[in-house]
């Protein structure tokens, strides 16, 4: 499994404008070989004899050039070119894949950043060596073991940072969950004290099925948001291409970073935590898109960042041996009674509290949807038990083919 660690950097002035300069020849060589690769497959169509545009010719040809044309270029790692037009090669992959748009131009200052390959770098403990550069000091150590794979150097706002990615030999490398026991105990598993549901809301970051209190989102979001409307209306009263309205443009995405560090930090915690007490978890498979067409829900959603959400806890359970089950996209966990499975026509999101009109049982809306979540995650590692063998061999991700017949409602 691909891990990427991503790491703050201490550099000193001189390191700093090194890695300015890097990611300046990188946006070069990846623009250089963007408008190449246009020109060439112009020419192509044209004559047939011409050959196709790839990154490997486009490599050589400015290897050939760059001594001419461009010297500067040689003041920073020759990695820094020839990784970003291997990386323009990958975005045309991705492009005639269907994945991506045309591949674009990158901006001064919009993600700087630069890639180094494994042989052209060391890390130790808590520095990294860069070519042409020696070592510079990392906030943290490297959290994952294996082969490591690349560094991007990047800059978020004012800061450097380091990603890492490794190649970790054994997925399952971290203790198992707390509430696994041993697999060949089935009755802990038939308990369900291994599972759980997790609702993902609007009011709490997530709402557990275990009945324990919602996890609020990250707190000071709000404080800083009032901040950064205050900061975004400043900006737009200064004159453009004044250096008051630069020093504006650079606290305003100061503060973008810090809020952005801070959800990260809360959802990483959040995933973190599942992870390590649940072997199985069930979440929702969120219609993300039709959700944001709802002005009211957009803020939320995005701030919660439902997509990250769930790539983290794939490869938090992937790593020890759990697994995260997700619901059929029409699996109506807020609208179905957790005690008797009676389904309600309409649940308007302004409900938060809620009497089954069948069995009588109040329920509160998101604990609820997340008690369904996880029967949904115990019928389906019921259903799935030829499975349950195969060990660490065990699929990460499991989705029901078809959630609502498979259920059965037992009280919980
Ligand atoms: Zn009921």
């Amino acid at each position: 499994m691909i891990l990427a660690h991503k790491i703050a950097l201490d550099p000193n002035n001189a390191q700093a404008t090194y890695f300015a300069r890097a990611a300046g020849v990188a946006r070069f060589a990846y623009n250089w070989a963007l408008a190449e690769w246009g020109r060439q497959y112009e020419a192509s169509k044209n004559n047939p004899a011409a050959p196709k545009p790839s990154q490997a010719a486009l490599r050589r040809q400015l290897n050939a050039i760059k001594r001419e044309q461009f010297p500067w270029m040689l003041e920073v790692t020759k990695n820094a070119p020839q990784m970003a037009i291997m990386q323009l090669g990958q975005a045309f992959q991705n492009f005639f894949a269907g994945r991506a748009k045309y591949p674009q131009f990158r901006k001064k200052g919009v993600h700087d950043r630069f890639t180094v390959s494994n042989d052209q770098f060391a890390v130790d403990g808590s520095r990294i060596r860069i070519p042409n550069l020696g070592w510079v000091r990392m906030r943290e150590t490297l959290r994952f073991t294996g082969k490591i794979m690349s560094a991007t150097v990047s800059r978020v706002a004012d800061r450097w940072f380091v990603s890492l990615t490794v190649d970790t030999p054994d997925t399952s490398h971290l203790p198992p969950a707390e509430n696994q026991g041993s697999r060949s105990d089935t009755s802990l598993s038939a308990q369900g004290k291994d599972v759980v549901g997790v609702d993902l809301g609007v009011s709490a970051l997530a709402t557990l099925s275990t009945g324990e209190p919602p996890i609020p989102g990250p707190k000071a979001h709000k404080a800083l948001l009032n901040r950064l409307r205050r900061l975004s209306r400043g900006l737009s009263r200064k004159v453009k291409g004044s250096a008051n309205r630069r020093k504006a443009k650079a606290r305003l995405a100061k503060l973008h970073a810090r809020i952005a560090a801070i959800r990260s930090d809360a959802l990483h915690k959040l995933t973190t935590d599942i992870t390590r007490r649940f072997h199985t978890i069930g979440i929702e498979d969120l219609n993300v898109r039709g959700m944001m067409r709802n002005r009211h829900l957009a803020r939320s959603i995005a701030d919660m960042s439902f997509f990250e959400f769930r790539r983290q806890l794939a490869y938090k359970a992937a790593m020890r041996g759990g697994r995260v089950v997700v619901a059929d996209r029409w699996f109506a966990s807020s609208k179905m009674c957790s005690a008797c499975g009676h389904a309600l026509e309409t649940l308007p999101l302004s409900v938060r509290e809620w009497a089954c009109p069948v069995c009588g049982v109040v329920h509160d809306r998101d604990v609820n949807a997340a008690i369904n979540l996880k029967n949904m995650a115990v019928s389906s590692t019921v259903s799935a038990c030829g499975e349950e063998g195969a060990g660490r061999a065990r699929k990460s991700a499991v989705k029901p083919a078809s959630v609502k017949q498979e259920v059965s409602f037992v009280p919980v």
